[in-house]
């Protein structure tokens, strides 16, 4: 694609500190960073011990409209406003973003992390290896894979009586999970007992089999040692960024890793702010950032940022979505006002957590003045504290400083977070929540399959797990072609999964796929 050939050439007209330099200057001593070459390192989680009496910085969510697909930029406005942030308005900054997927988005989106003259650098790294912590989810889920095939073979040709007993299905997507439990795992301990309660197959009387059944629980700790610390790098302009971790918004609860933010909030000091993005629009990746990785976590974010293009609304506001770029490119007042309906409703979506509520709009070339002051209206009518044009994809920090000031003053607000449902109410009534105020449902509807997972969940004692919605991230809704606003729709919900290490129900919307065993 285009972005892939700009993202390229500017990402290589910078150079980079070497990393011992930039893990000192973020105040990490040199016995808690483990050097992978000279611009990537990995941070040991002593130095989160070390510093657990340090107050935390500033915790700032960035989360968007639904995407498009020329993508909104949300990565990239957490870079560009973690630079604002740090080499503009001289305060200590930190980004946590995720690492990129080399599954189906891999080349679309040109494998950069952000955009313009907001990227982690260097590129390549970043983009392909980073520290290996992909290959050792990989590895991780192919051996779970491999016992679990070897014990059907070996029981299967054992007596009649045994066959009663062994395992006939493993259960959903081994890697999806285990990326999970990784941005989810708080300690090392707490990743190895995650590791171990997972659910990755059923004997054929029904009955779960996890790891530690399978007597590879140690193994797959060991595998993934070194996954669950955080990749330090850095953007162009030198800002600290923890790259970790990439659970997928559709299928997993889309966030990066939990270890990351603390460790940044602590680094940045009391002053600070940590930039954390949650991956797709705010019905589904903020939403849960909140009711899952926060609840895991027991962090408490300041404010929310919500990313909007221009080109983006006009899709919303029944603007063509694939084809003639340029015609979405034009100046059209009438369809953008449509589209700012989308707008005000995932701006409702993200004041449900009751924290104050900025939009960035991330700006392109052929936005016009008058469509930016018609945004920004309507952001601020729907109950943006403020809404504010930035160009950090053309020109670095610098052109989020406006955005960087605004997200400092709403800091200051005293606000009082809370979760979209308690943990206690019953399941269906739970996933009704989500799907009426955070979807626009008029109703859910839980197919056969469904409410007996229900049933046997709270049975089992599992009702009290948070939800962890597998749906497009393309549409509000359940379908990926209905865009802006959809109303009056019922939310199918066709199974249920408990995903008992990362620690979450997952129910399955509409025609959503969870993939293939290895998919991440
Ligand atoms: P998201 O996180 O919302 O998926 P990204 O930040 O990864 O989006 O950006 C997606 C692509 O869009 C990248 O290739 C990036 O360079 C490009 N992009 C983002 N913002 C802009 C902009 N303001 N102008 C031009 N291209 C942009
Ligand atoms: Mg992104």
């Amino acid at each position: 694609s285009v972005n892939f050939f700009s993202d390229t050439a500017i990402a290589h007209s910078f150079t980079p500190k070497t990393i011992g330099r930039l893990a000192r200057e973020v105040g990490l001593f040199s016995e808690e960073v483990e050097h992978y070459g000279t611009t990537r390192a990995k941070v040991r989680l002593e130095a989160l011990n070390r510093l657990k009496t340090q107050p935390d910085g500033k915790y700032l969510v960035v989360t968007g409209i639904t995407p498009t697909p020329l993508g909104e930029g949300t990565t990239t406005t957490t870079l560009g406003l973690a630079q604002a942030l740090g080499a503009h308005l001289h305060v200590n900054s930190f980004a946590c973003v995720r690492q990129p997927s080399q599954g189906s988005n891999f080349g679309v989106k040109g494998g950069a992390v952000g955009g313009g003259y907001s990227q982690v650098i260097p590129m390549e790294e970043v983009s392909l290896h980073l520290t290996s912590d992909t290959q050792a989810v990989m590895a991780a889920s192919s051996l779970v894979v491999d016992t679990i095939n070897a014990r059907v073979l070996s029981e299967s040709t054992q007596s009649d009586k045994v066959i009663k007993n062994n395992i006939i299905f493993l259960s959903g997507s081994v890697a999806s999970e285990m990326m999970a439990v990784l941005a989810l795992s708080t300690s090392l301990g707490d990743m190895t007992r995650r590791l171990a309660r997972m659910v990755v197959a059923y004997s054929r009387k029904g009955k779960p089999v996890t790891t530690e059944d399978l007597g590879i629980s140690g193994v797959l700790a060991t595998l993934m040692r070194d996954a669950v610390k955080p990749s330090l790098m850095q953007t162009m302009e030198g800002t600290p960024v923890f790259v970790h971790t990439c659970p997928l918004s559709d299928i997993a609860q889309g966030n990066s890793s939990i270890l990351a933010d603390q460790i940044a909030l602590k680094l940045v000091g009391p002053e600070g702010f940590v930039v954390t993005e949650a991956e797709g629009g705010a019905e589904l990746g903020m939403e849960k950032f909140f009711d899952i990785k926060c609840r895991s976590s027991g962090l408490h974010p300041d404010v929310v940022v919500m990313v909007a293009t221009v080109h983006g609304l006009k899709i919303h506001g029944g603007g063509p979505a694939l084809v003639c770029l340029s015609n979405v490119c034009l100046q059209n007042l009438t369809l953008l006002e449509n589209g700012c309906s989308h707008l005000k409703r995932q701006l409702e979506n993200a004041r449900a957590f009751g924290l104050p509520v900025i939009v960035a709009i991330n700006t392109f070339s052929t936005d016009t003045d008058a469509e930016l002051g018609l945004v920004c209206e309507q952001a601020k009518l729907a109950g943006a504290l403020e809404a504010v044009p930035c160009s950090h994809w053309a020109e670095g920090g610098a052109g989020a400083v406006a955005l960087g000031q605004a997200v400092q003053r709403a800091a200051e607000i005293p606000h009082q977070m809370n979760f979209l449902y308690d943990l206690e109410m019953p399941i269906d009534d739970k996933i009704r929540a989500i799907a009426k105020s955070m979807y626009g449902a008029g109703d859910v509807e839980l197919l056969p399959q469904a409410q007996q997972k229900v049933a046997l969940f709270s049975k089992q004692g599992l009702g009290n797990l948070p939800i962890c919605m597998a749906k497009t991230h393309l549409s509000l809704s359940h379908d990926p072609e209905r865009k802006g606003v959809p109303t009056g729709f019922t939310l199918p919900i066709r199974d249920i999964h408990a995903n008992l290490g990362a620690g979450f129900l997952y129910p399955l919307v509409g025609t959503v796929s969870t993939g293939a065993v290895t998919h991440l």
